[in-house]
């Protein structure tokens, strides 16, 4: 929840227009402004107040408690010009609220935390949980000190800067080695005498772990969702054993909580009020497979209890291995100190690190039409690969330290098979598209090659059919489709058949790679297609370089419309019978009401 504090009138009117932006994360706070600051400070993760930085400092002051725990504030000035990042600005949030306010009020984002100004990635903005010594180490990475990254699990980080960088002789250790000391209840000392590094304490250290271990004097620790819980649990288990036995298993096999990703049973147990109410208070999401599901894993503590139950020799074992992994810890049960039986069983298993593929689209052009959400996968790509001169249209948003593998025209298989290599390495890689990377463009072959080894993730971006569509008016308000004119993938004759249909069923059709120098007679052939079917009056957009900086965008129709005046740079967007020109629009409608008028 973010609370709204106003002071002035003006003030008001700006704090108005958030509440009603954001009307559920929102709630005012009224009446006198220090009352009004002290509750919303101790009521809300965020605050946002409409008064000046100074009266905000005088009033926060005695209520600061921690980095950890205070709320991210947020302050606007009366003119409503700036929107300013105060307190908390990662832990908080308060970075990100600022330019998210300053969207919504037109307001200038100000932010000074060292890491976001300098675009380095801040320590506790990575995408996972944190501990240690956050602002240290930050500091080192920014003075460009050498800081060691110990990646105990290849888990995909964002680019780091170059001074950060792995120690070649630390040796990752090996799972005998964590479990064996884990049980003897003292897994970080053991591991730590056993890597030189931590001897020579005094460097700056990232370290990449699911262990449980006290972060060294300036040492960071990240912790990647690695783990996965399985339990199972009988009819009313109460949720206190079902939670104790978790983190007692964790606890006792030296393994943080914070890592643990999700719970994982069987379906018949998605209602278990017990097992439902330990995943709430881990903060992770139950996962639940069926009984047949869970009868084909291999598991090697088998028994015929569930089986009689739910149909499945093993639940707490089967589920977590289900996904693939190690199975850490084998399955145990709880101990009750009624001394009645046991209700609850669980197992805990480690999953690989996997790389993780970002297909994401651009958009046309114009930065303003890239998505922020693919800004953010760029931002947390550690190796970005894409054509040349996508890779300029970006090159300023990448974090420093981001490997750029780029390639010319026509590599696309090459590109595709690197980025998924790179992801295979277990790296967090970007493939990057024009429009979006699913048409005509990477997704297709590079989903060719993932197999389910790596995790893949596509950022829809805004097609040329879309943005052209835009620049004309309305030309796809009714059934539409896109047309690839190369030839270079497919036969012409396939793509006559298809112009024919669209042709006989009266689509809008938008034509992609519509001609180039050595291809120029399959767009009047298909226009000529087109024609058997509508008037020669058919409005025709054809639209260039839309959203770049030379942009053009022609109203024509089927009978005018001069080849000549499109590359491959165009895309052309005939309409059907029932599309018309408006005011210089072209415009489809919805229905067939305007037919024939
Ligand atoms: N993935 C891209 C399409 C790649 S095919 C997308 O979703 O937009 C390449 C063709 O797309 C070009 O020949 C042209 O027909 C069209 N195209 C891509 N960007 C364009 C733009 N900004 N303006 C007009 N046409 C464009």
């Amino acid at each position: 929840m973010i609370g709204l504090i106003s002071g002035t009138k003006s003030g008001g009117g700006a704090c108005e227009r958030l509440a009603s932006a954001w009307p559920t994360r929102t709630r005012v706070y009224e009446g006198p402004v220090r009352e009004a600051f002290e509750r919303a400070f101790r009521e809300c993760e965020q605050v946002v107040c409409f008064l000046a930085t100074g009266a905000v400092v005088r009033l926060a002051a005695p209520l600061l408690a921690g980095k950890a725990v205070d709320p991210g504030v947020v302050c606007v000035d009366e003119g409503g010009r700036f929107a300013v990042a105060l307190l908390g600005g990662h832990a908080g949030g308060a970075n990100a609220l600022a330019r998210q306010v300053g969207e919504v009020l037109g307001a200038e984002p100000v932010i000074t935390t060292a890491t976001d100004a300098a675009s380095l990635p801040g320590l506790d903005m990575l995408g996972f949980p944190v501990e240690g010594d956050v602002a240290g180490v930050t500091r080192a990475m920014l003075d460009g000190e050498p800081v060691a990254l110990e990646a105990e699990l290849a888990w995909p980080l964002p680019a780091l800067p170059s001074n950060v960088s792995a120690p070649s002789d630390w040796a990752v250790p090996t799972l005998p080695q964590a479990l064996g000391s884990a049980r003897a209840g003292d897994a970080p000392l053991a591991l730590r005498d056993d890597c030189p590094q931590q001897g020579a304490a005094e460097q700056p250290t990232v370290r990449v772990s699911d262990r449980t271990l006290e972060p060294a004097l300036r040492e960071v620790v990240l912790r990647p969702p690695s783990l996965v819980v399985g339990v199972g649990a009988s009819k009313g288990a109460p949720v206190d054993e079902v939670l104790g036995l978790v983190r007692e298993t964790l606890r006792e096999a030296g393994l943080s909580a914070l890592c643990v990703r999700e719970l994982v049973t069987v379906d018949a147990k998605r209602d278990e009020a017990g097992i439902v109410e330990a995943a709430a208070r881990l903060g992770v999401p139950l996962v639940t497979y069926t009984a047949d599901e869970l009868a084909g894993v291999d598991v090697p503590n088998p028994s015929g209890a569930p089986l009689a139950a739910v149909g499945t020799p093993s639940v707490a074992e089967a589920a977590a291995l289900r996904g693939g992994g190690e199975l850490l810890v084998p399955k145990r049960k709880s101990e009750r100190a009624d001394g009645r039986p046991a209700m609850a069983t669980c197992a805990v298993v480690r999953r690989p690190a996997r790389g993780r593929l970002a297909v994401v689209g651009l958009g046309p052009g114009a930065r303003d039409l890239l998505t922020p959400r693919a800004r953010d996968e760029l931002r947390r790509a550690a190796v970005l690969v894409g054509l040349d001169q996508y890779v300029d249209q970006v090159r300023d948003l990448l974090r420093p330290g981001t490997r750029v593998i780029e390639s010319g025209l026509g590599a696309e298989e090459e590109r595709a098979r690197t980025a998924v290599a790179e992801a295979r390495e277990g790296r967090a890689v970007a493939l990057i598209g024009s429009g979006d990377a699913g048409v005509y463009a990477m997704a297709s072959p590079a989903l060719a090659e993932a197999g389910d080894d790596i995790d893949v993730v596509g950022v829809p971006g805004v097609t040329a059919a879309l943005a052209a569509g835009a620049l004309l008016g309305a030309p796809l308000g009714h059934d539409h489709v896109s047309i690839s004119l190369s030839d270079l993938h497919t036969p012409w004759e396939v793509i006559e058949r298809r112009v024919r249909a669209a042709a006989e069923s009266d689509l809008v059709v938008t034509f992609y790679n519509p001609r180039s120098r050595g291809r120029d007679w399959q767009l009047p052939k298909s226009l000529a297609l087109l024609a058997e079917h509508r008037a020669p009056t058919t409005p025709v957009g054809v639209v260039r370089n839309a959203s770049r900086p030379d942009e053009s965008v022609r109203l024509t129709t089927l009978a005018a419309l001069d080849p000549d005046s499109v590359d491959m740079m165009t895309v052309v967007t005939v309409g059907n019978t029932a599309t018309r020109a408006i005011a210089g629009r072209m415009v489809t409608p919805r229905g067939y009401r305007w037919q024939g008028v």
